[in-house]
């Protein structure tokens, strides 16, 4: 990414000094042009004036020999034709001019002289630039001037040297500064780039470092780099959430399998002592014999309850959408665990709602959370007490109501009934398993029930006399 930076810097950089080099190079190139036909033009003029100066009518061709001979420049010569277009006087050649005497006179020169004194004596003043030997060296400035009504043409030439090597001069100073100049700003831009993406190199390296061992550690967060720190902060609050949901599941693991020990123990305990004592009489064989099923009845509800909720924490439970009524759904497992209370000497009451409640969720759920419910009440309470269910509708909600009459919840645990694996007291809790394991996974699984039906449940803290929890499912439109 830093070279990629600096590339891309590089590169637009380097268009860049393209551009404004060629547009200073056409702007120098004109002005430079301009000058030397500006003062061509000076030097045309004041050699006219001087030239009109001297001559009278008999002798203009003297007057021009005598002119020519007066003028002197360095870098410039006159030649002066007759209307015949012989040469009738030509300056001294300076030195600087850079040709040969008679330069003039070549014949290589002589279409591109004729074209000059067409167009000269056509518009009066004619530019021109001659080449000679294959290349532009000469600019001229052609004049045509009457003498004795006729026109000679006076040739004003220039050397093009001092221009072309200014020009050769801006040429080469582009040639050597660009690329230096491109070197420094790409050294400039990789640091820069360097400089900028080190925090990113540093939280990569930190990052790499984390794994399932230490996720609670933590990238650094870059200061004074606000994209940077956000990105870090993100990364952080993701760490977090990823170290608490391992930290979960670590618990769920360690707590599943120390449930999963009793059972087992009591299993692999009453059948080796069972096994060792020969000749024991039925009666205890069986009794032996109904400890180990009741014990693996438990186990297999365990086993159930957290596949359960294994599946449910993958999002892998198989939904089974139906429509059906609430109220009757709740009214068959009322019904379904009567003769239950009423053999430990309890009431249990269904109170229905005033009008039916049409439902769509999957209803073995729905009673798995209801039973849940009913069977911890029924549980809980002791002999003589009662429990009530009662199915409501509530504007926009269906509310069903699990009371009793039993201890109900101590303040310090009501926050943590819904946990996994949480039980107020261990003993009372296994003593007398109607349903569930025993194991504290009741409450969590119909929690997730109410959940994944868009509900709620809570335990009703207002209660003062035993449990109450409502369930609040959205009622279908
Ligand atoms: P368990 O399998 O132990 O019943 P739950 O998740 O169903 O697990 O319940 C968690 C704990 O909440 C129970 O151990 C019990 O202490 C308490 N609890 C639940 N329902 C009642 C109730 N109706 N009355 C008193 N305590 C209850």
């Amino acid at each position: 990414m830093r070279i990629q930076l600096t590339l891309w810097y590089t590169g637009i950089l380097a268009f860049v000094l393209l551009i404004f080099s060629i547009t200073t190079y056409y702007y120098l190139a004109r002005a430079t042009r301009q000058r030397t036909d500006d003062s061509l033009a000076e030097t045309a003029n004041s050699f006219i004036s001087n030239f009109n100066a001297e001559s009278t009518d008999e002798a203009q061709d003297n007057a021009a020999n005598e002119t020519a001979r007066g003028f002197r420049s360095r870098d410039r010569q006159v030649i002066v034709y007759d209307a015949r277009r012989q040469v009738v006087v030509a300056s001294e050649k300076p030195e600087n001019l850079g040709l040969e005497n008679n330069w003039f006179a070549s014949s290589e020169l002589q279409p591109q002289l004729t074209a000059l004194f067409a167009s000269a004596s056509r518009s009066g003043r004619a530019y021109g630039n001659l080449s000679l030997g294959g290349k532009t060296n000469i600019r001229v400035l052609a004049v045509a001037v009457p003498v004795g009504g006729q026109n000679y043409i006076f040739v004003f030439a220039n050397s093009l040297r001092d221009q072309e090597q200014a020009l050769e001069q801006a040429r080469e100073a582009f040639y050597i500064a660009i690329p230096i100049a491109l070197v420094i700003a790409s050294l400039g831009g990789y640091f820069l780039a360097r400089k900028s993406l080190a925090p990113v190199v540093v939280m990569g390296e930190r990052a790499a470092q984390i794994g399932a061992s230490n996720l609670d550690q933590r990238i650094p967060v870059p200061e004074n780099n606000q994209e940077l720190g956000r990105l870090a902060g993100i990364f952080n609050q993701l760490l977090a959430r990823l170290d608490q949901s391992f930290a979960q599941q670590k618990r769920f693991m360690a707590d599943a399998s120390h449930e999963l020990r009793t059972p087992v123990a009591v299993i692999c305990g009453e059948s080796e002592v069972t096994l060792s004592q020969e000749g024991r009489d039925p009666a205890e064989l069986r009794e032996s014999l109904a400890i180990v099923n009741d014990e693996g009845r438990r186990l297999t509800r365990m086993v159930e309850d957290l596949f359960t909720l294994a599946r449910a924490d993958a999002g892998e439970y198989p939904l089974v959408l139906a429509d059906f009524y609430l109220d009757e759904s709740v009214n068959e497992c009322v019904r379904s665990v009567r003769s239950l209370a009423t053999q430990k000497g309890l009431e249990v009451s269904y109170q229905p709602p005033a009008k039916e409640i049409p439902f769509r969720g999957d209803e073995a759920l729905i009673q798995r959370m209801v039973l849940n419910l009913v069977y911890n009440a029924i549980k809980y309470t002791p002999a003589h007490g009662r429990v009530q269910v009662t199915v409501r509708q509530n504007q926009d909600k269906s509310e069903i109501v699990i009371s009793d009459t039993g201890p109900g919840i101590p303040a310090d645990a009501q926050a943590h009934v819904f946990e996994r694996f949480y039980r107020v007291d261990k003993a009372r809790s296994r003593d007398e398993s109607l349903n569930g394991s025993g194991a504290g996974l009741g409450l969590p699984i119909a929690k997730w029930v109410a959940e994944l039906h868009g509900g709620t449940i809570v335990l009703d803290k207002t209660n003062r006399e035993g449990a109450a929890f409502v369930i609040s499912l959205p009622s279908p439109k």
